[in-house]
This record gives structure tokens, C-alpha cells and sequence, in this order.
């Protein structure tokens, strides 16, 4: 985050938002502009994302699901910005303890002796290590001491829209999103690859929402798409996973999503669609041969 946080002091906060005698290392100069970062960052980053999301791949008739709810979308980016600035706090602690040097975070890919290949190592292991902690945080998170208190805001949104997935109580997105904070803290990470990394992370939460459960064949038993998550969305005690199946198959929680079996929302909605169609089209015929029998 030190590389954000360089730039938006040399280009705005320096010349043009504090004094002059208020030094850039200051820590509470330091905490009060991580805080807008974080804010405008957050904002930025879920609407941006989630909007493109919605206008190009989402598939509006889910809207028309019995389990949407009304006003859904607008209930969902409202719990979502509510929950941002809330959110950004315990995250800005976690940057202020980067950038004041306590993680291991390191600026170029000679730093480390592993060079690329450390970078290569370290998404890899990145990607592995949030997945299992994510997994076992929602599986805590399900708990019936914790779920009514934090988590079941989540899961007010059945049929779930872009737009969900950031819609959390603060806390439950803090918890679902501290193994990414956590890992630079343990070990080795390029920087410019983590600011990558979590931009990555967010358009992936915001992918497993958007309601295309499409996914390349080969990629079907091993990766935890939208499809699956959908199915966590609808029936609570499966797929918890974050990127991949493999921790719900461990922990006894996989279940084969329903849109791959023909049973999905958008199955139910085709269903629902194609009945009404048969129905209106009976009326029709029925009205017309009473019609014809009239003008006998
Ligand atoms: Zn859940
Ligand atoms: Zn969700």
C-alpha cells in the first residue's frame, strides 16, 4: 500500500491537501490518508467492478426468481456502502503496520533471492493459503453463535446480484478478507504483485456473485465459481470455498451446484417462464375456438 500512498502524496495530498511543514512519514498524517485511500479505493473498486459485472455478464432474468427480492439491488449496494467505511478501519491498521515496515513486503523482484520464480511461488501460495483460511473463517462464520450476529446479512440475498458481494455486516468482511492482510505478514511478497493480488481478490468475489455459471469444462471439479457459491447462497451448509473446491471436499461440504445438474435459478426461471408461455398459449387456443364455436 506504501506504493499508493507515494503516489497520492506526490501528486495530491503534498502539493495540495496538507501543510507544507506536516512531513510525509508522519503516522497520523500517514493513518488519516490511508483511511481516504482506503474509502475512495473501496468504493471505487466495488462499484466499478460490480457495475461492469452486471452490464455485461449478468444475467437479468435471475431478477425474475420467486427468492429475488424487491428493491434487491438497491438494498444490496446500499448494506455494501454502508459497510465500507466501517470495513476500511481494521483494514487500515493492517496497511498502516505495511507501510511502517512490519511485513514482509518487498519493492523489487531481485529483493528477494528467489527472483521471479518467488513471485510466481508466492501468487501460488497466496492464492492457496487464503483459500483455506476463507474456507474455515465461513465455516466459523456459519457457527449458530456467530452466523445471526454477522454473517446472515450475507445471506439475505438468495439469488445473489453482483452487487452482493461486498454487501456484508463490516466485520464479516473484515474477517473474510484478513488471510489477504495477514500473508505479507508471514512471508515474502513483491509488492506491486500484492497490489495486483488484491484487485484480483475483489474481482473474484465479485465474479462468484454475477450469476454466469459458466466455467470451462475441465475447470468444473476443481474450481469454486459462481455456480457453486450460488448454491451456498440458497442452501447455507455447502460450498463455503473461496477459489476452489478442494477444502469443501476435505471438509465434507461439497455438493455438486444445482445450475450444473439443470436445476439451477436459471433453470427455475426458464421453468416458471416456459409454463406461463404454455398457459397463455392454452387461453389463447381456447379463446379462439370459443370464438369460432360463437360465430357457429
Ligand atoms: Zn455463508
Ligand atoms: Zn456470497
Amino acid at each position: 500500500m506504501d506504493i499508493v500512498l507515494d503516489i497520492c502524496d506526490q501528486y495530491f495530498f503534498t502539493p495540495y491537501v496538507y501543510p507544507a511543514d506536516w512531513v510525509e512519514d508522519n503516522p497520523l498524517r500517514q493513518i488519516i490518508s490511508l483511511l481516504v485511500i482506503g474509502n475512495v479505493g473501496g468504493y471505487l473498486l466495488y462499484l466499478i467492478v460490480a457495475s461492469l459485472s452486471y452490464t455485461f455478464i449478468y444475467d437479468k432474468r435471475l431478477m425474475e426468481h420467486p427468492q429475488f427480492l424487491k428493491n434487491q439491488i438497491a438494498l444490496e449496494i446500499t448494506c455494501a456502502c454502508t459497510s465500507i467505511p466501517w470495513m476500511s478501519i481494521p483494514t487500515v491498521a493492517m496497511f498502516f503496520l505495511e507501510i511502517r515496515g512490519y511485513s514482509k513486503l518487498y519493492d523489487r523482484v531481485d529483493d528477494w533471492k528467489f527472483g521471479w520464480y518467488g513471485v510466481i511461488w508466492s501468487i501460488v501460495t497466496f492464492i492457496l493459503f487464503t483459500d483455506m483460511c476463507i474456507y474455515w473463517i465461513h465455516r466459523w462464520l456459519h457457527h449458530k453463535l456467530v452466523y445471526k450476529h454477522l454473517h446472515k446479512i450475507h445471506h439475505k440475498w438468495k439469488v445473489t446480484t453482483p452487487f452482493a458481494s461486498h454487501a456484508f455486516h463490516p466485520l464479516d468482511g473484515f474477517v473474510q478478507s484478513l488471510p489477504y492482510h495477514i500473508y505479507p505478514f508471514l512471508f515474502p511478497l513483491h509488492k506491486v504483485t500484492y497490489l495486483v493480488l488484491f484487485v484480483f481478490v475483489n474481482i473474484w468475489t465479485v465474479s462468484i456473485h454475477d450469476g454466469d455459471y459458466r466455467v470451462p469444462t475441465s475447470f468444473k471439479p476443481y474450481v469454486n465459481g459462481s455456480a457453486h457459491h450460488t448454491d451456498h447462497h440458497l442452501f447455507y451448509s455447502f460450498n463455503y470455498g473461496q477459489f476452489f473446491t478442494l477444502w469443501d471436499k476435505m471438509g465434507g461440504s461439497f455438493r455438486v451446484p444445482s445450475a450444473f445438474e439443470g436445476c439451477g435459478p436459471l433453470d427455475e426461471v426458464l421453468k416458471v417462464k416456459s409454463k406461463t408461455f404454455e398457459q397463455n398459449g392454452h387461453a389463447k387456443s381456447k379463446h379462439f375456438t370459443n370464438g369460432v364455436k360463437k360465430s357457429d
